[in-house]
């Protein structure tokens, strides 16, 4: 699910470079929506996004604060489930591809 509960994941990109040693790549870039305040936000780089060794990141909301952290699991499961990077995307796609699927 792309709800982490403090936070909606909108789109996950991985980092260029996957570190030694780790079971799942760094994020590079997270746009996500804060539950506390509805703030939509785009993070890449400390302190927004941290990225924890051994997988995982942490997540600031630039508005509020609110912070979480977030398993490297966690973030594999989205960018598995949605190749585009994108929850928007997929859906489009998803659409897309029902449509075409139709008879008539
Ligand atoms: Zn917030």
């Amino acid at each position: 699910m792309p709800n982490t509960g403090k936070f909606h994941l909108y789109e996950v990109a991985p980092a260029d470079s996957v570190p030694d040693n780790t079971t799942y790549p760094a994020v590079g870039v997270v746009r996500a929506e804060c539950l506390s305040c509805f703030n939509l936000f785009t993070v890449c780089e400390e302190p927004g996004l941290t990225n924890i060794p051994g997988g995982g990141a942490a997540i600031v909301c630039s508005k509020c604060g609110s912070r979480q952290a977030i398993s490297g699991a966690r973030f594999a499961e989205f960018i598995e489930r949605f190749p585009t990077g994108s929850d928007a995307a997929a859906r489009l796609i998803a659409m897309a591809n029902s449509k075409a699927g139709m008879s008539e």
